[in-house]
């Protein structure tokens, strides 16, 4: 029975089992925390690996952690300021980062609290008495303190709005670790919605020239749209990536490879065409798969740098939410996005990010 003491939310109990809905209290908030009236959740790449099997969180569980939404209420001295010293009232809309972990602790003070102590991760938990509501497919999220959160725009639409706790924050840490891209060549591997974010970023970032990488030609389509100066098509008969890069003109020194795809053959090959002193930073590799096979000489003869980089850190979010703030109409997000489902028909939605492959499903939360 629904009161106002209940919400519903989308309960993960088993890989590609019908998830249900079910009513979960809402407790009282405890200091620091902020409850959040979820509006509009996108399914990103790791929900549905989680969906499929392919990847596995302790269960049960409610996914979706690309979230937006609106402040419903205040914990007890919860501070009333984001992270960037906004003022924050009931109402405003907010986007968060998808962990909360202990700012004091060793890796938070390094730069990388996405590993910090006392990890928690949005639609990553396991449901208990005593925690719950920290996903995104339910009316509701609680926040926690050290969760690093921004006020949003009423302008930016709320599909967009909803990539930038993952998807984009991601490609703005991606960027960081690459370092300055003005002028140079960029490959882009994988044009999913990290690639295609990634070329509208590189762009902006001054890159001269920007290459994207797939497997799908329409993919590399949407990647020119999204500012790709170029796209090629990766096929399996065996041809080198040098190969297809010489056959289509592109003869440049490739200075920087952001890769997303997370294929260990796009890595092996990547790594091929990288120039002398190159940076190449692997994002995309975030499931089991096999070992690579790299030649470590040309690693070390050709000076390359290659970094890893799993979520994001809390400038990196800020400078999602500034990048989005700015490009959001500049390029066509919502065209990429497929905006048709709600909580009621969740299991619609996965079927349809499954079975389709669009870049992103999205479901509104309470605003339908
Ligand atoms: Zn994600």
């Amino acid at each position: 029975m629904l009161n106002e003491h209940y919400c519903r939310a989308v309960i993960f109990e088993q890989a590609r089992q019908p998830q249900e809905i079910r009513q979960i209290e809402l407790p009282l908030l405890s200091s620091g925390e902020l409850l959040i009236r979820n509006e509009y959740v996108t399914l990103c790449r790791s929900d549905i690996n989680t969906f499929t099997g392919k990847r596995t969180e302790k269960t049960p569980t409610i996914l979706g952690h690309e979230i937006v939404g609106r402040i419903a209420s205040f914990g007890p001295d919860t501070p009333r300021t984001d992270s960037a010293g906004t003022s924050l009232d009931i109402g405003d809309r907010l986007t968060w980062s998808i962990f909360a972990s202990d700012p004091e602790s060793e890796h938070s003070r390094r730069g990388i609290p996405q590993k910090g102590a006392s990890l928690f991760k949005y639609g990553h938990e396991q449901l208990s008495e005593s925690n719950t509501l920290h996903g995104g497919l339910a009316e509701y999220t609680i926040l926690r303190k050290n969760t690093a959160l921004f006020r949003l725009k009423n302008s930016v639409p709320l599909p967009v709005a909803a990539l930038i706790n993952c998807s984009v924050a991601t490609v703005a840490g991606s960027i960081r670790l690459a370092g300055e891209l003005s002028g140079k060549t960029v490959l882009v591997s994988g044009a999913g919605m990290l690639g295609l974010i990634a070329c509208a970023m590189a762009r902006e970032a001054g890159a001269s020239q920007v290459l994207a990488l797939d497997i799908h030609a329409e993919r590399l389509d949407s990647a020119i749209k999204f500012g790709a100066t170029a796209g090629f098509k990766v096929t399996a008969d065996g041809e080198s990536l040098k190969d297809i890069l010489h056959r289509n003109g592109q003869s440049n020194p490739i200075q920087i490879v952001l890769e997303y795809s997370g294929s260990a053959e796009a890595m092996e090959s990547t790594l091929t065409v990288l120039d002398i002193g190159g940076t190449a930073v692997w994002v995309g590799a975030t499931y089991p798969q096999r070992s690579l096979q790299i030649d470590a000489e040309k690693i070390v003869r050709n000076l390359h740098i290659i970094k890893g980089l799993h979520n994001y850190n809390q400038d990196d979010l800020a400078k999602a939410v500034h990048f989005i703030s700015e490009n959001h109409d500049r390029y066509p997000f919502t065209e990429i996005i497929y905006d048709g489902f709600n909580l009621e028909t969740v299991n619609e939605a996965f079927d349809y990010a499954i079975n389709q492959n669009p870049h992103r499903v999205g479901l509104r939360i309470n605003n339908d």
